[in-house]
């Protein structure tokens, strides 16, 4: 009998901004790994020190804030470095604006106290590339958003979850829902109440109305569907929404847990 493959995928920041206790996108996939790192020092602390891999969807501010407190907290522990993937642009823009010294160190340059390693590696990834971590497969997919963004199929043994990340709307993701079938879930966003189409629009997110819309390309029943990028400044005006426009989908919350068989 086929062992089964069991993951467990935590979120450790749900919300499109930050407020009081609401963190900005931060997906946890096991001790080591890290999607987006919008929140990852308030929810780990100590359990910081574990993570070695941090997968970037795309350089906007509220997926990659707590990259320079990771590797300033970690730095006298580490002995090996930390990984940072992402597309090139996306690695660039981290580089260029960011780790750069006039911002916070270039720690790309700078070795750690217990290995010869340079305390920070950006490895540049492509759409299409598998790219093995720790059990786990991620594929990069294109999303459709104002800068180049990728999604993340992550898979372990026959299950995945596809992570689409800040978008609109983007047929050719459902269809590659629709194609394989080892993909058990969907997290992807809504940012804006639907009266706010034209911001959504501009700034490239989804309101309740177009999800409901891109949906229609979705083919498929057995999926579970996931919400997240809530703006806290419009909290409870898309909670209501979501329920009403799309009754089948589940807003998730700092904390929350997936479990996939
Ligand atoms: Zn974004
Ligand atoms: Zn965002």
């Amino acid at each position: 009998m086929p062992r089964k493959s069991k993951f467990q995928i935590k979120i450790l920041g749900a919300y499109g901004g930050r407020f009081k206790d609401l963190g900005t996108t931060c997906l946890q996939i096991s001790e080591t790994i890290l999607v987006d790192a919008g929140n990852i020092m308030r929810a780990l602390g100590e359990e910081s020190l574990k993570i070695n891999h941090v997968f970037i969807t795309h350089a906007h501010l509220d997926h990659i804030v707590d990259i320079p407190f990771l590797v300033d907290y970690t730095f006298r522990y580490r002995d090996q470095a930390l990984n940072i993937y992402g597309h090139r642009e996306t690695l660039d823009a981290i580089k260029s604006y960011v780790m750069n010294w006039n911002i916070w160190p270039e720690f790309s340059s700078i070795r750690l106290l217990n290995s010869g390693d340079y305390a920070v590696n950006y490895i540049e990834i492509e759409e299409g590339q598998e790219i093995q971590v720790d059990g786990f497969t991620f594929i990069p997919i294109e999303s459709n958003h104002t800068v180049k963004t990728f999604g993340y199929i992550i898979k372990k043994g026959s299950s995945a979850i596809l992570f689409t990340s800040d978008t609109f709307k983007n047929p050719s993701l459902w269809e590659r829902v629709n194609e394989d079938s080892s993909i058990k879930a969907v997290i992807t966003e809504v940012s804006f109440p639907s009266y706010m189409f034209n911001v959504a629009e501009v700034s490239k997110h989804h309101t309740p109305r177009t999800l409901r819309e891109d949906l229609k390309n979705l083919k498929r029943e057995n999926v579970d569907l996931y919400v997240m990028h809530l703006k806290p400044s419009a909290l409870q005006e898309l909670k209501k929404e979501i329920k009403e426009i799309l009754p089948e989908v589940e807003i998730l919350s700092d904390g929350d847990k997936i479990e996939l068989q």
